[in-house]
């Protein structure tokens, strides 16, 4: 398979071209959205009255930890999160520059919106910036972001317009060939540490927003970060794979992140596997046959 071989066997290092300059946002004023799809309420739990002998006391999984902080934390959360979901592109963009919900402002030296098509069909979500990203301003322009480019490429998407097709305008060409990237976080934890529960749920309203904004027919989730802020599943990469989930109604494909896949080549195969489903998945959304 040409296409599988132009990803699998091309060592990363060599066969990418240095990073482009980084346009900051795909933030068309004029998008609207497809329609918005509203924010699920928060709502308070009570604990059944004490039959039972005590469970047995265990490690609390990442996802309750986010949703705890999310609703229990500081109700003035859920007041920004419904501020945040009335936002077209242009203020969503100014509110993440000028976000200082969590302590990652003030190491960042830039936020990371976002790029790509602002109706694209794919919407990518990855973890969080890294070293380059926090330069350049655009999210996967390191090692890992040329990686997935690659893959991209091998099924005919780009974050960026064709030359020919306006390439300097950003929403300029086709939707169905273009995709949006994301990141679960807009700034880079120090070190390029994992993020914090409570950087998630501080910054989840933004995502949130930009899905309901793009409606992209598909979203490939790339690692478990990304799973964990969508999904709300804490389960493996390899044990979400291969099958279709769905988020607010729009289908979703779980895949490893490009950074692990940079770290553990032979699992590149399976990547592609799940590239090749979330294209299936994309064309049948869109009544395109194979
Ligand atoms: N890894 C990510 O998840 N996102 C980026 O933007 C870069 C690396």
């Amino acid at each position: 398979m040409p296409a599988q071989a132009a990803v699998m066997e091309r060592p990363v290092e060599t066969a990418v071209a240095a990073p482009m300059a980084a346009p900051r946002v795909a933030a068309p004023a004029a998008a609207p959205a497809r329609s918005p799809a509203p924010a699920p309420a928060l709502t308070a739990v009570r604990s059944p009255a004490p039959e039972r002998p005590p469970a047995p006391v265990r490690a609390t999984p990442p996802v309750a930890v986010a949703a705890a902080i999310g609703a229990a934390i500081d109700p003035a959360l859920t007041e920004r999160a419904a501020r945040i979901a009335t936002l077209a592109w242009g203020p969503l963009h100014e509110a993440v520059a000028a976000c200082t919900a969590c302590s990652l402002c003030e190491s960042r030296k830039q936020t990371v919106f976002g790029v790509g098509h602002a109706q694209a069909d794919w919407m990518i979500v990855g973890e969080a910036p890294g070293e380059q990203e926090d330069l350049q301003g655009e999210p996967f322009v390191g090692p890992a972001g040329q990686l997935l480019d690659q893959m991209l490429r091998a099924l005919g998407l780009s974050r960026r317009a064709e030359s020919g097709e306006g390439a300097e305008d950003d929403q300029a060409g086709d939707p169905a060939r273009r995709v949006f990237i994301a990141n679960t976080l807009k700034c880079r934890p120090p070190r390029n540490r994992n993020p914090e529960p409570d950087e998630m749920a501080r910054c989840e309203p933004f995502l949130k927003r930009q899905v309901a904004l793009v409606q992209p027919k598909l979203i490939l989730l790339m690692g478990r970060f990304a799973v964990t802020q969508l999904l709300k599943s804490d389960d493996a990469i390899g044990k979400l794979r291969g099958r279709v989930h769905r988020y607010e109604g729009i289908p979703v494909i779980v895949t490893y992140h490009p950074a692990y896949l940079l770290r553990n080549l032979p699992e590149k195969a399976k990547a592609w596997e799940d590239l090749c489903l979330a294209k299936a998945t994309a064309d049948s959304e869109s009544g395109v046959r194979s």
